[in-house]
């Protein structure tokens, strides 16, 4: 065991602290990564807080969207050596046997992921702590390499956000016949306009407001509607293909079902506490439907890693100190940021 320096939520209802944990001496299919960067996702502050069914686990250190620089690689590593830029994700284990995981499906693993933090390593008590910390030790086979000339700061968010909102865009083979609404424009949602932008879709931004309209186009938007403007709304009614639902927060989704045109899909993959309420109604007229979509594979991932690199695709990101974590979470529940804290962590 190691001791490493971290930040950690104690309790739901508390700030995060700094943290001392224990990391397992590596095994011989793991590497150990010093943390350059983590991304501050919004599932971050839901699961540090306890809001999603009591499924917490304390202490925790938060953090999924992870890059570092690999420092020491077990005696079985065959791809990664010391010295690689590598990005970890939202999770650090699957079965590798079931049919999920056997047909590049390994995020729906039928046992169930490891997550980064707030999971037990497989048949333990050990609980994973994340990225808010120095180092981090993680099998090979869930290390995505990173480029070592990408823009490491800003690629940090690529690992959850970005594979987020890539893979059901891909899923769907979105293209340049498609109307796509992105509903709410944070971390996510901002991803997924710059994908859905570049796949060469026609691109609505649903936000709550006007003040990321500028922002949204100059990201690629093709037009923006604040859900609170019915003038604005009027005009995209019965007219999106896919709608990319990122929202945090439960709201009305009669309104989000309402863009969608005949046979339209929701893409959702936001989180929000509460069971989402759907009218039937907004399901039977115009045959529209509602998918759900967590994360992407591994490969998946690697993909979409080379995909940014190729197309010069990046995250926008406010850098911030480790100490200033607990104003960046009180920040994005507010709607403020643009779009996605991440964390030097040379700070700690
Ligand atoms: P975020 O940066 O906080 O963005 C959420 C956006 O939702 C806000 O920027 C805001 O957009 C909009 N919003 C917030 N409250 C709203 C309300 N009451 N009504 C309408 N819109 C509202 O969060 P994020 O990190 O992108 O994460 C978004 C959600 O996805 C979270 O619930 C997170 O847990 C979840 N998530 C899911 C997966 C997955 O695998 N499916 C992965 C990562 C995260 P505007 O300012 O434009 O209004
Ligand atoms: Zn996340
Ligand atoms: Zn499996």
């Amino acid at each position: 065991m190691v001791k490493v320096k971290s930040y950690a939520a104690l309790q739901p209802d508390k700030p995060l602290d700094p943290y001392n944990i224990n990391r397992r001496d590596i095994n011989p299919d793991d590497v150990n990564i010093d943390i350059l960067y983590c991304g501050v996702c919004h599932s971050d502050i839901h699961m540090a807080r306890n809001e999603w069914n009591n499924t917490s686990i304390y202490p925790m250190v938060p953090g999924h969207e992870i890059i570092g620089k690999v420092k020491e690689v077990g005696s079985r590593v065959k791809k990664i050596k010391v010295g690689d830029t590598v990005g970890v994700g939202v999770y650090v284990d699957a079965c590798e046997k079931c049919n999920n995981c056997n047909s590049g499906k390994d995020h729906y693993c039928e046992e169930g992921i490891v997550l980064t933090y707030n999971s037990y390593e497989y048949g333990t008590k050990n609980i994973t702590y994340g990225g808010y910390s120095k180092s981090i030790v993680v099998k090979e086979n869930y290390v995505i390499h990173i480029p070592s000339e990408m823009d490491l700061a800003k690629a940090a968010p690529l690992l959850c956000a970005g594979i987020t909102t890539y893979s059901p865009l891909r899923h769907f083979k979105i293209n340049n016949t498609h109307k796509v609404g992105i509903a709410g424009l944070g971390g996510l949602g901002h991803m997924g306009l710059k994908f859905a932008s570049s796949f060469g879709a026609d691109v609505v931004v649903f936000s709550t407001s006007d003040s990321k309209k500028e922002e949204a186009f100059d990201m690629g938007a093709n037009h923006f509607v604040n859900i609170n403007n019915s003038n604005e709304v009027r005009d995209h009614l019965n007219s999106c293909d896919y709608i990319l639902d990122t929202v945090s927060a439960n709201r009305d989704m009669g309104k989000v079902f309402s863009f969608l045109k005949t046979d339209g899909l929701i893409m959702l993959v936001g989180l929000p506490m509460e069971p989402l309420a759907i009218s039937s109604f907004s399901l039977i007229d115009k045959r529209k439907g509602i998918v759900g979509s967590a994360i992407g594979s591994i490969s998946e991932t690697q993909e979409m890693i080379n995909y940014c690199y190729e197309k010069n695709i990046y995250p926008e990101v406010e850098l911030i100190p480790i100490s200033k974590i607990n104003e960046a979470f009180d920040r994005t529940i507010n709607k403020d940021v643009r779009y996605r804290f991440v964390i030097d962590m040379s700070t700690l």
